[in-house]
């Protein structure tokens, strides 16, 4: 559709490339729910990296995707799905318990590949949030570097939603200072992951380098 073409490009267009701290800011559009032609107008307008939530979706889908995008798993992974997607994603977002990094350690390492992976963290203390709290982040991060075929390359979070702007820059900074401690001791330490259509403007001024955009590319979706 033209109409998605142009919002993408507009988007893309208005998005800053590079954050405060001399990072390129990557789109990732969140296609969950979208058709495959909508995902690939978006990729013709200039989208290189596509996020998913749903695993039967990715695997639906995944032959249909024109030109070869970076593929995202961003949504809460089962730890018995992992093997569907071993091979095929380029950067697991939502790694929110150690189970889950052991199991894609271990079949990463069944396929002999090396998955790369973001820790949550649930920085809203939320109970209906997954992630890990701030004060166990360390701590699982080191037993993760433990595992083998998997690399720790940044943070993600999901912002509460709310409108109480003071709280999300406060959060925000706060995942930025998280991820700063991590990266200034481990080169692989990259993304910050952390933006929705909802507050991506603000996290990209606390320092996030990754945002996640469903609604502002595509319209709301039809559940
Ligand atoms: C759907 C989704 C997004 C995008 O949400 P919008 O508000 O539509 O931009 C981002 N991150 C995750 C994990 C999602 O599930």
């Amino acid at each position: 559709m033209e109409s998605i073409k142009n919002n993408v490009k507009n988007i893309i267009d208005d998005i800053p490339k590079i954050n405060r701290f001399g990072e390129q800011v990557i789109v990732v559009a969140a296609v969950k729910k979208q058709p495959i032609e909508y995902i690939n107008d978006a990729i013709d307008a200039g989208i290189e990296h596509i996020g998913d939530n749903h695993v039967q979706e990715f695997r639906q889908k995944y032959d249909g995707i024109l030109y070869n995008p970076h593929r995202h798993f961003i949504g809460r992974l089962q730890t018995n799905k992992v093997k569907y997607l071993i091979g095929k994603v380029w950067l697991y977002h939502s790694v929110d318990r150690l189970d889950l990094a052991r199991e894609i350690s271990k079949r990463s390492q069944l396929s002999d590949v090396t998955s790369s992976i973001l820790l949550e963290v649930n920085i809203g203390g939320e109970e209906s949030k997954g992630g890990f709290a701030s004060d166990e982040l360390f701590s699982a991060y080191k037993e993760i570097c433990t595992l083998p075929n998997i690399k720790v390359v940044g943070l993600m979070a999901m912002l509460p939603f709310t409108d109480d702007e003071v709280l999300l820059r406060k959060l925000a900074t706060s995942m930025r200072q998280l991820f700063d401690s991590l990266k200034d001791t481990d080169d692989n330490v990259k993304y910050l992951s952390m933006g929705m259509s909802g507050d991506y403007k603000l996290c990209i001024e606390c320092g996030s380098n990754m945002v996640r955009l469903g609604t502002m590319l595509f319209g709301s979706r039809n559940y």
